[in-house]
């Protein structure tokens, strides 16, 4: 119901940014190789998304704006061994429920599927052309939450935070072509290939990514790879660190801090190190169920994950330096 819709809206739909994640994240699950990233005004007037992933059947479309529905997990065990972005089918209806939305998708093969909903409502159904993909835009957020829109930041700062999560999710998926523009202007875009170092550049710019050296470590339990920067390329706040878990950008206090230990005394006080980790690992080893945005995970294997994450750059540095 709408109410409940708009209630979860609250937990999963915090701010512009909360949306670009939710809706890239699907498009990234649907196995799209590009996704392009269209803002106006930090994404508060505007978000749209566009993708060439597997697209909806018309009555998948349509089921994909009730709560709870997921494709992505059949039973209870799933949740334990979740390999894609998503899991709650959450997201789509708790966006639609403050928003203006549009909607076209298709699988390719014939016409696609438009729907248009208003606070969560479908107020339009129609046919879309035949492209491969999905396009949904998300028109004038929190239009009726008042509450909400009226504690949004200015578009500056808004704009920060889609920025800032749009560098992690380029980060974290290297093998997708991102394009992302605000007020019709490019930010950036990546070129798809898989190879972080190129992302890195794009974002932190070429002096930058000649600074960094690759990370690479492999136990039983967890497969290490990345980029860190040398010491004497360091920034005055943490947002430069990105931990990636199975393709999740994720925060987690512990796990940085593991990674400043790494460096050691080589960081000046108060300085911060410019990191892409990714680290693979059984998905029965990481709870991801924990926080409405995901973004916030528990690991079972702590100690042993970052025991390595320390040694590996300790390790790192002191090849370095040899
Ligand atoms: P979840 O991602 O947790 O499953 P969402 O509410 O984000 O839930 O999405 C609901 C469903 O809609 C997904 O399970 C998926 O089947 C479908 N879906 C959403 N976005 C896309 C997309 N870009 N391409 C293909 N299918 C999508
Ligand atoms: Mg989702």
């Amino acid at each position: 119901d709408h109410l409940a819709n708009k209630i979860a809206a609250g937990e999963v739909v915090e701010r512009p940014a909360s949306v670009v994640k939710e809706l890239v994240e699907n498009s990234i699950d649907a196995g799209s190789g590009w996704v392009e990233i269209e803002l106006h005004e930090a994404g508060l007037q505007r978000i749209r998304i566009t993708d060439n992933g597997n697209g909806m059947e018309e009555e998948d479309a349509k089921k994909a704006f009730f709560r709870h529905a997921t494709s992505k997990i059949k039973d209870e065990n799933d949740l334990f061994h979740v390999r894609t972005l998503g899991f709650r089918g959450e997201a789509l209806a708790s966006i639609a429920a403050v928003s203006r939305l549009t909607m076209q998708t298709s699988q390719g093969q014939s016409a696609g599927t438009k729907i248009e909903l208003e606070g969560g409502k479908i107020i339009h159904e129609d046919k879309s052309d035949a492209r491969q993909g999905t396009d949904i835009i998300v028109d004038e957020l929190f239009f009726n939450t008042p509450a909400r829109l009226k504690y949004m930041k200015t578009i500056h700062t808004e704009l920060g935070h889609v920025t800032d999560l749009l560098n992690r999710m380029a980060l974290a998926h290297p093998e997708v072509k991102f394009v992302c523009k605000h007020n019709d202007k490019e930010l950036f875009r990546t070129n798809g290939r898989g190879d972080v170092l190129q992302v890195a550049a794009k974002i932190y710019g070429m002096n930058v990514a000649r600074k960094m050296v690759p990370i690479k470590a492999e136990t039983k339990d967890f497969k290490v790879s990345g980029y860190i920067c040398k010491p004497e390329v360091y920034r005055a706040q943490r947002s430069y660190i990105s931990t990636i878990i199975n393709g999740r950008y994720i925060r987690n206090i512990a796990l940085n801090k593991a990674i400043l230990q790494g460096y050691h005394t080589l960081l000046p006080i108060g300085k911060y190190p410019i990191v892409v980790l990714n680290i693979e690992m059984d998905p029965i080893l990481v709870d991801v169920n924990v926080h409405p945005a995901k973004l916030e995970v528990r690991f079972s294997k702590e100690k042993e994950l970052f025991d390595l994450l320390e040694a590996t750059i300790k390790d790192t540095f002191r090849k370095q330096t040899l």
